[in-house]
């Protein structure tokens, strides 16, 4: 995280974590470009994307990380979380071992990231809602026990992807105050 020189402009690294297939980097294409890739590979993606947002009349660049695939092969390195003041972990709610490895990426990002990282727990595919595999509740019960903000959202449909980054960055700049 870096300020500016007038102190009005503020850089803040986010992560998006889960895993291979969640929808992380529709998300973020989603999130940064409006653009939806039904056929995206996990191979392909770039490093990070940057969205200028406007917080209480703050300019706030959000530079948002994508794995561009290294979690398949579970070799996220320490560079990706080096610096990240927010964090997406995102699982897949059509699939439940996506959600049952958001304890590992939990230990993950703790490894690397200190407890004042902001944290948003978010069940993508919402869209998918005749082939649910996880529920609500029990999504909400875990992001209650490890202090995670919460939300489901859909990279194909819209539905609370700017939302799931606002709040991660509105908690990013409170935690500055
Ligand atoms: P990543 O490996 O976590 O980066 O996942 P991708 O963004 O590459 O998405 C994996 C697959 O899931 C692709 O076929 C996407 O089109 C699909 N996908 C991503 N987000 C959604 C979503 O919100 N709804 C549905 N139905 N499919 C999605
Ligand atoms: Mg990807």
């Amino acid at each position: 995280m870096e300020e500016g020189a007038g102190g009005e402009e503020y850089l803040f690294k986010i992560v998006v974590i889960g895993d291979s297939a969640v929808g992380k980097s529709n998300l973020l294409s989603r999130f940064a470009r409006d653009e939806f890739d039904l056929h995206s590979k996990a191979t392909i993606g770039v490093e990070f994307q940057t969205q200028v947002m406007d917080i209480d009349g703050k300019e706030i660049k959000a530079q948002v990380w994508d794995t561009a695939g290294q979690e398949r092969f579970r070799a996220v390195t320490s560079a990706y979380y080096r610096g990240a003041v927010g964090a997406l972990i995102v699982y897949d709610i059509s699939r439940r071992s996506t959600f049952d490895s958001i304890k590992r990426w939990l230990d993950e990002l703790n490894t690397h990231c200190d407890t004042t990282t902001a944290r948003m727990l978010v069940g993508n595919k919402s869209d998918l809602e005749n082939i649910r595999d996880v529920s609500v509740d029990e999504a909400k019960r875990l992001a209650e026990e490890e202090g995670l903000f919460f939300i489901e959202a859909s990279a194909l449909d819209s539905t609370n992807v700017k939302g799931a980054f606002q709040i991660v960055i509105r908690e990013v700049y409170n935690n500055l105050r």
